[in-house]
């Protein structure tokens, strides 16, 4: 079919500007793409990283300038064309078609999807009064930048690594914190007991009021609709000024699901991040593939390391060059003086062991899978991550005695 001039044609198309979008934007041209490529992102900024938006960019020690994943100029420069500010609403996957919520229409070769996710939102009473922020876009976070001047007491909603950074961030501002948890512990969906612990410990120390089987039942409100505190189950009210949600992300996947797309919790991918649909690929947050770190189990990936290794694999597909994505997962957390650095994906582990002594604020938890390690979280113990991504990707069956030992570096651990 032919289009009109008025629409537009790129060989590679790609739908959102977050790091996996952008990422795969910077790979093609890296790796010498000679074929036409588009950006389409509905946020009216250049990319941006999205990690300092709980951690320094909210603490107000680095600008907006300083988080660009590249300068503005990179992109004209490179030849990259981003339709910022537009929201892809339908795909024709038929005519290799998208048309954006303005009615722009782009024709596309191969299309990569990198939408990411949006915050998950309260639903409970109250939950649109003003008053309420969520911390994933930069315009979130301004909003709730725009508090701190008179603001003094803030309730977090959710003990994610988001919920805890921003009451870390919060607490060193000085502000009244109170953090919520429905679950009996924090971080309950991605860690093991030790850590929760730890860092419930730690964020009580710092003067954070961290609450455990925390049920929200609404948000109050006064007569002009501005939160004031937060109702929980057994009827207790929080006072606060603000409330921040961090109960998580919902992926952005519509419009691919409607043109046809399987999936249910993300757009389903094969070992090349391929979706069902004929050239189009889905990549980072939004992408729900098979993690052979995850014993196969197929899963959605919210890290910034997703996104970029994902990215490739799907610019190297396109490019002729294709290599299965098998990246080992990593991530981090900064959290006051403590950085959390995690490698492999402790799914489903049955054994964890302890290096070190979480008192000294410097130790690693090792999660075990029928005696194979398969994950490490490590707070301020850098060598442990660095040595352990050997011991993940091994599947290394190791003496437990000298596990446990953190004067033995990990590199020098004996088998089992
Ligand atoms: P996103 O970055 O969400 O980008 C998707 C983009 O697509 C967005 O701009 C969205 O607006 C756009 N979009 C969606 N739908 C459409 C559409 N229909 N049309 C056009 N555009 C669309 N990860 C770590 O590894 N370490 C950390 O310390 C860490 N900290 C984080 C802190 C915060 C506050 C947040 C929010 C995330 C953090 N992450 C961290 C996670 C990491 O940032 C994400 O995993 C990563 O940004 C995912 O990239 P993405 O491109 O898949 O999605």
């Amino acid at each position: 079919m032919q289009w009109g001039d008025d629409v537009q044609h790129f060989d590679c198309l790609i739908v959102g500007g977050g790091h996996a979008g952008a990422q795969a934007a910077i790979l093609l041209r890296q790796l010498k793409y000679e074929g036409s490529v588009g950006l389409i992102g509905d946020e009216p900024e250049f990319p941006y990283e999205r990690p300092p938006l709980s951690k320094d960019y909210l603490a107000g020690e680095k600008a907006f300038e300083r988080i660009l994943l590249r300068p503005p100029s990179f992109w004209t420069d490179q030849s990259i064309s981003l339709f910022l500010g537009e929201r892809v609403k339908t795909i024709n996957p038929a005519d290799h078609q998208v048309v954006t919520a303005k009615g722009t229409a782009f024709t596309y070769g191969k299309l990569i999807w990198a939408g990411g996710g949006s915050a998950r939102r309260l639903s409970c009473p109250g939950s649109t009064a003003k008053g309420l922020f969520t911390v994933r876009s930069r315009a979130d976070v301004d909003g709730l930048m725009a508090t701190l001047p008179k603001a003094e007491r803030y309730a977090i909603v959710g003990g994610g690594y988001i919920g805890l950074e921003a009451a870390a961030v919060l607490s060193k501002l000085g502000k009244q914190v109170t953090l919520l948890e429905a679950q009996e512990r924090l971080l309950a969906r991605v860690a093991g007991p030790e850590l929760s612990d730890f860092f419930a410990a730690e964020h009580r120390a710092h003067g954070v009021d961290v609450r455990l089987a925390a049920a929200v039942e609404a948000i109050e409100t006064n007569e002009s609709g501005q939160a004031t505190g937060v109702k929980l189950a057994d009827g207790e009210v929080i006072p606060a000024d603000a409330v921040i949600v961090g109960i998580g992300i919902v992926p952005e996947t519509g419009p691919l699901i409607l043109a046809g797309a399987s999936g249910g919790n993300g757009v389903d991918v094969d070992q090349y991040c391929e979706t069902s649909l004929p050239d189009v690929y889905a990549i980072g947050d939004c992408a729900a593939h098979e993690n052979r770190f995850a014993a196969g189990r197929r899963m959605r990936l919210e890290s910034v390391q997703n996104a970029n290794d994902q990215a490739r694999t799907a610019v190297q597909h396109i490019m002729g060059n294709p290599a299965p994505y098998e990246a080992v997962p990593w991530f981090w957390s900064n959290q006051y003086d403590l950085r959390l650095q995690t490698i492999g994906l402790s799914i489903e582990y049955d054994e964890c062991i302890v290096r070190g002594d979480p008192a000294s604020r410097s130790f690693s938890v090792v999660y075990l899978r029928q005696g194979q390690v398969i994950a490490l979280d490590c707070v301020n113990r850098t060598k442990d991550y660095v040595q352990g991504r050997a011991h993940v990707l091994a599947g290394s069956r190791l003496d437990r005695a000298q596990l446990s030992d953190a004067e033995i570096p990990l590199k020098e651990v004996g088998l089992a």
